[in-house]
């Protein structure tokens, strides 16, 4: 039996449409014969709608309290999600970041994953379940709650992939995969098949915001193959894994 890690970006789990989407994919994956640890990000744009609701009170907000806030975005797409694998007939369990043991550094907002104690995920996976984990957001020493900077539920999802041990660590997203260029700025940009770790995080630097920095640094430390595609079009996506470098 494998194990499956799915990490489903905002756009993907934007309403309730697309939260029954991706639980028909990820039921597929299950129907295969998986065990599934799926990461979820909050959706749409609810993270940023927190950050102007929390200004509305604050200009600047302690970032403890923003953490605290931030972190529910990814809780709200996890429960939902659970829930609607329960009515399709499946079970299934959300885990916040700290009941999945995602143990952090204490910086506020911009924090590191340190640890991961995977017993609690594992236990449900040997239950049979589908185990939902709220990414971007871990918890500190002291009990805080932390967040991994934007974008980080990738970098959860690749860190639960090399503490799991996982086969495969698929990043669901809204495009196609990994481009020569953002495609929704450049119509002559073009998609790639497969592309190496430092390639990638050369094009992550220079502002492509299809991944994590982090994610990929931590991919390509413990070589964990990423698979990028969307979970709209169900297209082949583009690899990211440990290849020679090509002229991009
Ligand atoms: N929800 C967070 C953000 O919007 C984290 C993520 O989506 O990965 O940045
Ligand atoms: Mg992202």
């Amino acid at each position: 039996m494998a194990l499956i890690v799915q990490k489903f970006g905002g756009s993907s789990v934007a309403d309730s449409h697309r939260i029954q989407h991706v639980c028909n994919i990820i039921a597929k994956t299950y129907d295969a014969g998986n065990q599934v640890v799926v990461v979820l990000s909050a959706q749409g744009d609810t993270t940023d709608l927190l950050i102007e609701k929390a200004k509305e009170l604050n200009p600047c907000p302690s970032a403890r309290e923003l953490d605290v806030l931030l972190s529910t975005g990814e809780q709200i797409s996890v429960a939902l999600a659970a829930m609607c694998m329960e009515r399709m007939g499946y079970s299934a369990v959300s885990l916040t970041g700290w009941q999945a043991g995602i143990e952090t550094s204490s910086e506020h907002s911009v924090a590191k994953i340190t640890k991961i104690s995977k017993g609690a995920i594992t236990r449900e996976l040997e239950k049979g379940r589908i185990v939902f984990v709220a990414g971007f957001q871990g918890i500190d020493a002291q009990g805080e709650i932390t967040t991994l900077g934007r974008g980080g539920s990738d970098t959860t999802a690749v860190a639960l992939a090399v503490a799991l041990h996982a086969d495969a660590c698929q990043i669901f997203t809204d495009v196609d995969g990994v481009y020569t260029a953002d495609p929704r700025k450049d119509p002559n940009a073009t998609k790639l098949d497969e592309i190496n770790y430092d390639e990638m995080l050369q094009m992550v630097n220079a502002g492509a915001q299809v991944l994590h920095d982090r994610c990929v640094i931590l991919a390509m430390h413990h070589n964990i193959p990423l698979e990028v595609c969307s979970s709209f079009t169900g297209n082949p996506g583009t690899l990211v894994h440990s290849m020679a470098a090509q002229k991009l």
